[in-house]
């Protein structure tokens, strides 16, 4: 046992270290997943996120079936679940942080205020709210993602996802960063948004710069 998925219950272990680390989920609250083909390597239910071991890490099939591991998933395994079955993506975080989540019992939609929120796709949708670990939920949700990486999750907290554990906590950590700036900005006035020209401007200033890759400095020869 504790053979199969090896890489990805490793990052999963390292992804809910980090963000308990950065206070973006606390105790047992929050789930992280990686998944490589149909299997998903799962934080079990009760784990503990801040001292999690990739053992301790659960995998099932993308029915929800425990292929390995000695624990029993997440509550919102149907959550997780749910986005793999409609979108090519690797890896999902769910948390309760604590400002996405504050504005997930206000706003509808946190509009697009900054150009770093085009990571998260632009504006970022409100699901409805559901009791957690249902299958209504996990719905809505999934319906919210459309076109992003990122969705608040009214009265409850916030979902991202991205190609690998590593790259869904990063859009966590800006969705709560973008949440905090709306709040302040909110808190001083009526924020101004981003409209789809102002976006696209960005979207292609990132593709002509190939924006946020590591490059090697130019030559002056
Ligand atoms: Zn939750």
């Amino acid at each position: 046992m504790g053979h199969m998925l090896e890489r990805e219950r490793e990052q999963v272990a390292i992804g809910a270290r980090r963000l308990a680390a950065a206070g973006l989920v606390g105790g047992t609250s929050g789930n992280v997943s990686a998944r490589r083909d149909d299997r998903v390597a799962i934080t079990p239910t009760g784990g503990v996120l801040a001292e999690l071991e990739p053992e301790q890490v659960t995998v099932v099939d993308l029915e929800g079936e425990v292929l390995d591991g000695e624990l029993a998933p997440t509550s919102e395994i149907d959550l997780h679940l749910g986005i793999y079955r409609r979108y090519r993506t690797g890896a999902i975080v769910h948390c309760h942080a604590p400002v996405a989540t504050a504005l997930s019992c206000v706003l509808d939609e946190l509009p697009c205020i900054h150009y770093e929120m085009l990571l998260l796709g632009g504006t970022v949708r409100v699901a409805p709210y559901a009791t957690f670990g249902t299958p209504e939920l996990a719905r809505a949700v999934v319906d919210a993602l459309e076109g992003r990486t990122a969705a608040l999750m009214a009265n409850h907290g916030a979902v991202t996802h991205g190609a690998d554990v590593a790259t869904a906590v990063r859009a966590t950590e800006v969705l709560e960063w973008a949440a905090n700036v709306y709040w302040h900005a909110r808190a001083i006035g009526a924020p101004r948004v981003l409209d789809e020209a102002q976006q696209q401007a960005v979207l292609e200033a990132a593709l002509g710069r190939r924006y946020g890759r590591v490059q090697p400095a130019e030559r002056a020869s």
